[in-house]
């Protein structure tokens, strides 16, 4: 239509106005960034410790738990953090490597799953899949792997706690192309699992890689011995078995797997594959350098007006999580930007899309390693923390130049539902206030009864604890003691025909029709059983979505 050719065509005589974007180009193309997904206890603070050892942004392993400690003594969130004993403070953590700018978007997991989990998602270009090589795929897993699914994004999965009894390599492989229709490629090969995992085999360079176990229990680089494929040493060093299973399976890999088409990877429909134990550092170093080779550098954002490339000369981004009182002395509040494009500097103005407002970012912070710094300049891939005194809302476009809009981040899925009751009606206003303003945060979805009659708002999560931290910041916020009321339902299906589909199908049984904030039409299920249940007595609902982006 006119206005998005006229926009373009102001984009063109932006850029052709602007310096030349050479220098972006350098900066982007060194950036790397991306988020791990696993499902508790398969060792994400583990590799992250150890991505960050053999990235050189720490010295000795064990920095991070104890750091993580330190915060929690001097925050008082964190109240229930230290009740809980869990982090809900999350960021981008940074680091310099060979060149190579990397940034892991911390992914809450454990009881702190929830809507943010999903959400730093969409402001990764990578992610990294890590397994426990004795359980392979898990719940958490797999809902956090149909986001990246969602997103197109590349995968790189870590077979990790290889050091512990672990199912077959093979039948590993197997579930993830089964389940999740994912061709694999293993770039490494396990040699021997449990007590007998003594190293790996590097496809690429058909090398052999032993490890030696040492005395530093993983707190340092582990100590590897090279030697190339055919060597007499190996039959000496490997045991027999392990020997002749190497070999086989080796030869069917060759024979089978799909050769490591870079395309496929950042498509993503071929995932690479790599074994290690992040305890013992055993395979972190391969990881992270293959990551390094094969990760897919910050890229292009869906607009508006079109396709918004990361050289693009003026800045864009938008806020994908906000994050209350991460000082408690300042009650701050931090909202973390994905820059898409330009380049971003401190104290720059911008325009927030939403409001049509100008706004200074002023106090720019981002982690570096371990320590939150003010960030000078950023470009394209880079999250940037900014001061938020109730300025932005989840999913904002902040930009300079021409008018662009990204698409908001979608809600997701809701497991759990609670109505919440405010016992106190001379408290009316303050929950009122804090429940809009919680809301705006992101903190959970609401939703409204249609059928039954009843005006409490009803609470939509992912993750018990997002109930939790909504309940307690109430009090602590707002002063209201709310009650929550759990609903039996774990389903929620946007009806994507609205208010006439549902017309059309008339009187529904074994579920309860809702509306969301916006008034579209919800319907809550006990379980996805009675789900698939409607659509085959009820066709004429059409399409039931999992999820529904803002309008
Ligand atoms: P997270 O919940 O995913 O962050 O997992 P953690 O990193 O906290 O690890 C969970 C448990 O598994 C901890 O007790 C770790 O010490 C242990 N763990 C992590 N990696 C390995 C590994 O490679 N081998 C073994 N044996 N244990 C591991």
């Amino acid at each position: 239509n006119d206005s998005s050719t006229l926009r373009k065509g102001l984009m063109e005589i932006d850029k052709a106005c602007s310096p030349p974007p050479e220098d972006y180009t350098k900066e982007i193309s060194r950036r790397r960034n991306f988020a791990i997904i696993s499902h508790p206890d398969a060792g994400k603070t583990t590799l992250t410790e150890k991505l960050l050892l053999y990235g050189g942004a720490i010295h000795e392993a064990g920095a991070v738990k104890a750091r993580r400690a330190a915060r929690h003594a001097t925050s008082d969130w964190m109240d229930l953090e230290k009740q809980r004993g869990i982090s809900i403070t999350s960021t981008a953590l940074v680091f310099e490597t060979e060149g190579h700018q990397v940034t892991l978007l911390d992914t809450p997991g454990h009881q702190d799953f929830g809507e943010d989990t999903y959400r730093t998602l969409a402001a990764a270009d990578n992610a990294v899949m890590l397994i426990d090589a004795g359980k392979g795929l898990e719940p958490q897993t797999r809902k956090l792997f149909e986001v990246c699914r969602m997103r197109k994004l590349p995968i790189f999965t870590f077979i990790n706690k290889m050091d512990r009894p672990a199912l077959e390599a093979l039948e590993l492989l197997d579930e993830i192309e089964k389940e999740f229709g994912l061709s694999t490629h293993a770039v490494n090969w396990p040699i021997g699992s449990g007590d007998r995992f003594m190293g790996l085999y590097y496809r690429p360079k058909d090398e052999v890689h032993l490890f030696e176990k040492d005395q530093s229990h993983g707190s340092k680089e582990a100590t590897v011995c090279v030697l190339s494929w055919g060597n007499p040493l190996l039959k000496e060093r490997i045991p027999e078995d392990l020997y002749q299973q190497l070999e086989e399976e080796i030869e069917l890999l060759d024979a089978v797997a799909p050769s490591l088409e870079l395309e496929k990877i950042h498509e993503g429909e071929l995932t690479p594959v790599f074994f290690g134990s992040a305890m013992n550092n055993f395979g972190v170093k391969l990881f992270l350098d293959s990551f390094l080779k094969y990760a897919q550098q910050p890229g292009p954002h869906m607009a508006d007006v079109g396709l918004i490339e990361p050289n693009y000369p003026e800045f864009t981004g938008f806020v994908f999580k906000l994050q209350a009182n991460m000082d408690p002395k300042h009650r701050d509040k931090v909202a973390f930007v994905r820059v898409c494009s330009g380049q971003f500097t401190k104290g720059m103005k911008v325009q927030l899309a939403r409001t049509g407002k100008q706004v200074a970012l002023t106090r720019p912070q981002k982690m570096f390693a371990q320590d939150r710094m003010t960030v000078e300049t950023g470009f394209a891939g880079d999250v940037i923390g900014l001061n938020n005194p109730n300025t932005f809302a989840i999913g904002d476009t902040i930009y300079t130049g021409t008018r662009i809009v990204f698409p908001g981040i979608p809600s997701f899925s809701p497991e759990l539902f609670s109505y919440m009751r405010n016992p106190n009606p001379s408290k009316y206003k303050q929950f009122q206030k804090g429940l809009t303003e919680l809301l705006g945060e992101g903190a959970v979805q609401v939703l409204y009864s249609v059928d039954s009659g009843r005006t409490d708002p009803i609470l939509a999560a992912v993750g018990q604890l997002q109930f939790e931290v909504l309940q307690y910041r109430m009090l602590s916020e707002y002063g209201v003691e709310v009650q929550l009321e759990p609903l039996g339902y774990s389903v929620a299906r946007w009806v994507t025909g609205g208010w006439p589909a549902l017309q059309r199908v008339g009187k529904l049984y074994n579920c309860a029709t809702v509306k969301d904030w916006w008034g579209r039409p919800v319907l809550l299920f006990r379980n996805e059983w009675s789900v698939s249940q409607l659509k085959a007595e009820s066709s004429e609902i059409g399409e039931l979505a999992p999820y529904a982006l803002p309008p």
